[in-house]
């Protein structure tokens, strides 16, 4: 292999030092793969999806068997009362938008407690000035930052106890910041305080990167509402866009509402082509979440190896598929952005550089040879440009291309000293 490849002895041989100890790893995730698997069949004979459900609707969309039993598949999965999932949701940052346009008015307190958003929601909120972000409407905003990688539990508390909060944020995934990602223990500990507290709070999680990562979602746990995108792990890679939130129906209903028109809500949107794909991209979810946590196992031995910083490590509990790797220089992160890129099997022979990206402060390098724009479930790696030259790595469609992504890269960090 590794001559087809073009990969140096050097490269190799750490790889076949890390094999031993990323072998018992792997067997933990085809345990949580075969889980996951049975609870995704699960759902497709619970809703009888059938070939006719392939077929697609145009115009307004009316009447679309192939878009409800998608929604109806979701829902199950999830434990939900019901589910929207769409092509009409541009992106997960776009379905996060939408869901808090749907659940807060004028007046309203929106309180995270994991600190400050993701970066391209800082605009939607109004954490960075835009005369259509939520301020603007008048909604209020309040922030606790996680501690010590957990909730600031006393503080919520003592929060709750003064305000009254319409809805809490949690974010699951780290971003781009340097914190841990949260398990579904930590979720489950958090909302029943919360529930304690201040019953009519509607819990909302922003549930990137972290499905099928574990047994259970977070309906199941306490949240109320919960959301991601479809060109991350719920996509299966086949997706081409989209996003999806599951929750209590009345305020799936209300992010209905949002997404069209008032009156109309979920009766409308065509699914276009995507019927099909997104039931086959929730068919291989399962699998391809495991394939990218191997792969991510095997880049954190191999750089924990090299001497980096990588979080978490090959043997950590993961509540996430992304691999945060501490380069310390930019020298480095770069390297490794084009080793990826050069490892990818759709643009494998450009070269990426850091550019200004919409939505997001400081420049980004992002490697990405995808068959998906963007699509962060296909093996990818992007950092901002900013001390101390941190890389997110996550994805990996199937373990042995993602394997050979991350060869390719660990080679060009290395030789070029
Ligand atoms: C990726 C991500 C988003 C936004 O999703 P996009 O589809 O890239 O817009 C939001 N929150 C977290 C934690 C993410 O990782």
């Amino acid at each position: 292999m590794k001559d087809l490849i073009e990969i140096s002895s050097k490269t190799y041989e750490i790889y076949e030092k890390v094999l031993p100890k990323v072998s018992e790893e792997f067997r933990k995730i085809d345990d949580l793969c075969e889980y996951n698997n049975a609870k995704m069949m699960n759902a497709f004979f619970a809703c009888h999806v059938s070939e006719t459900h392939f077929n697609m609707t145009t115009g307004y969309g009316y009447n679309d068997l192939g878009r409800d039993v998608v929604e109806e598949v979701f829902a199950h999965i999830f434990k939900a009362e019901k589910a929207i999932v769409r092509t009409q949701f541009v992106s997960g940052s776009h379905t996060l938008c939408k869901t808090f346009f749907a659940l807060l008015r004028p007046n309203n307190l929106l309180l995270s407690i994991t600190g400050t958003p993701y970066d391209t929601l800082h605009e939607v909120i109004g954490i960075k000035p835009n005369p259509s972000s939520l301020k603007s409407f008048g909604i209020k905003y309040d922030e606790i930052p996680l501690i010590n990688d957990d909730f600031d539990y006393d503080k919520i508390a003592e929060y709750l106890e003064k305000h009254q909060v319409k809805v809490i944020e949690i974010q699951r995934s780290k971003g781009y910041s340097t914190r841990k990602s949260l398990n579904i223990l930590k979720v489950e500990k958090v909302c029943k305080l919360i529930k304690k507290i201040s019953p009519e709070t509607i819990i909302m999680v922003d549930n990137c990167y972290c499905e099928f990562v574990s047994e259970k979602e977070p309906i199941e746990v306490g949240a109320d509402i919960v959301v991601g995108s479809l060109i991350k792990n719920l996509g299966g890679g086949l997706a081409n866009n989209g996003g999806y939130v599951v929750g209590k129906k009345e305020l799936i209903d209300l992010v209905g509402e949002s997404l069209t028109l008032p009156g109309e809500g979920l009766d409308v949107g065509p699914s276009l082509g995507a019927n099909k794909l997104f039931l086959q991209g929730i068919f291989m979810a399962p699998t391809v979440v495991a394939s990218a946590l191997k792969t991510s196992v095997l880049a954190s031995a191999m750089l924990e190896e090299l001497g980096y910083k990588v979080s978490p490590l090959y043997n950590e509990e993961k509540a996430d598929i992304v691999l945060t790797i501490n380069f310390g220089n930019e020298k480095d992160l770069i390297n490794f952005c084009k080793g990826i890129q050069s490892g990818s099997p759709i643009d494998s022979y450009v070269s990426p550089i850091p550019v200004s990206t919409p939505g997001y402060t400081d420049k980004v390098i992002m490697a990405a040879g995808n068959f998906v724009q963007g699509s962060s479930i296909e093996l990818s790696c992007d950092g901002p440009i900013r001390e101390p030259y941190i890389a997110y790595l996550q994805g990996g469609l199937t373990y042995d291309t993602g394997k050979i992504g991350i060869l390719k890269a660990i080679d060009r960090l290395i030789s070029d000293e």
